[in-house]
């Protein structure tokens, strides 16, 4: 009896070896990118009440971005996943190759954006030497009115302000935040195209080769086809929010980029889980039942 044991011994350690090696070989090589979505950022002094489960705790996002620094990963601007992994017009650069990619990203242009983020950001620039960039998707028609008292939302100046300390890829969200499925042509138009003029407006100077406003989130991650195709005459990509992984292998309409939304209720073992991409053979097979 032991000795049958013995026998087949060799046999199941290599057995076990091989589902082992396909399985790491299936992660590693499944071409998969998370896209977090979030809101605005509370702090410990953020009254809770007033805000709902889409603002996430300060100290959560610092652990998770120390993190995701410490493991080597590539803060993707819209920029950088639409030219290296969606259209891979250019090469990844060396300096790039041997890193995870991720894409961080804040929608509506909260204020806690300026306040609370930040000063996380330049916190860990100083400590690692490395600068983590965010995507901020903001909608111009509701940016703070200058001299206006404690908007909830950001200014130009402030907006500002990150894009030259080079932690913000400032992107359109449209320019009331409007449910776009829902407006006529005209309407759709001027929500699409007075967004990108107000950003570039107020950035002008600082983005010479006018990457701010170049590409666009959907309210409420709303779309149909033709507000994808009007999209696709002032944006080169569009990003949903719909709770599935970037698989860039697969995804050939730049429209309809997925994004996974973060609320407060997604913990932080949670978000390495999905950073880490134990759901990437979920977003494959997708990809093959398309
Ligand atoms: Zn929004």
């Amino acid at each position: 009896m032991t000795s049958q044991i013995n026998k087949n011994f060799p046999f199941r350690l290599f057995l076990a070896f091989i589902i082992l090696f396909s399985i790491l070989n299936l992660i590693i090589t499944e071409p998969v990118i998370p896209i977090l979505g979030f809101h605005g950022i509370m702090t410990s002094k953020t009254p809770t009440s007033s805000l709902g489960d889409m603002h996430y705790p300060q100290q959560d996002l610092e652990k998770i971005l120390e993190y995701f620094i410490r493991n080597n990963y590539w803060f993707l601007t819209t920029q950088d996943l639409y030219t290296f992994f969606l259209t891979k017009s250019q090469k990844i650069p060396k300096a790039h190759s041997s890193q995870k990619p991720i894409m961080i990203s804040f929608d509506d242009g909260y204020k806690t954006v300026y306040t609370n983020l930040l000063p996380i950001l330049d916190k860990l620039e100083k400590k690692y030497g490395k600068k983590v960039k965010v995507v901020l998707f903001i909608n111009p028609g509701v940016l703070e009115r200058k001299g206006s008292p404690s908007s909830t939302h950001l200014g130009c100046q402030e907006l500002r302000e990150g894009l030259k300390q080079g932690f913000y890829d400032i992107q359109s969200h449209g320019l009331n935040h409007k449910d776009l499925t829902t407006l006529t042509r005209q309407e759709l138009v001027k929500e699409l195209q007075q967004a990108q003029i107000k950003l570039r407006k107020c950035t002008q100077d600082l983005d010479p080769q006018q990457q701010v406003a170049s590409h666009f989130a959907y309210p409420y991650g709303a779309y149909n086809k033709q507000v994808q195709s009007y999209a696709s005459k002032y944006y080169l990509s569009s990003y949903a929010y719909n709770n599935r992984i970037l698989n860039y292998g697969c995804l050939k309409n730049y429209y309809e980029i997925p994004r996974i939304p973060i609320n407060r209720q997604v913990s932080f073992q949670k978000m390495l889980d999905i950073a880490e991409g134990f759901h990437q053979i979920k977003s494959q097979q997708k990809c093959e039942n398309k």
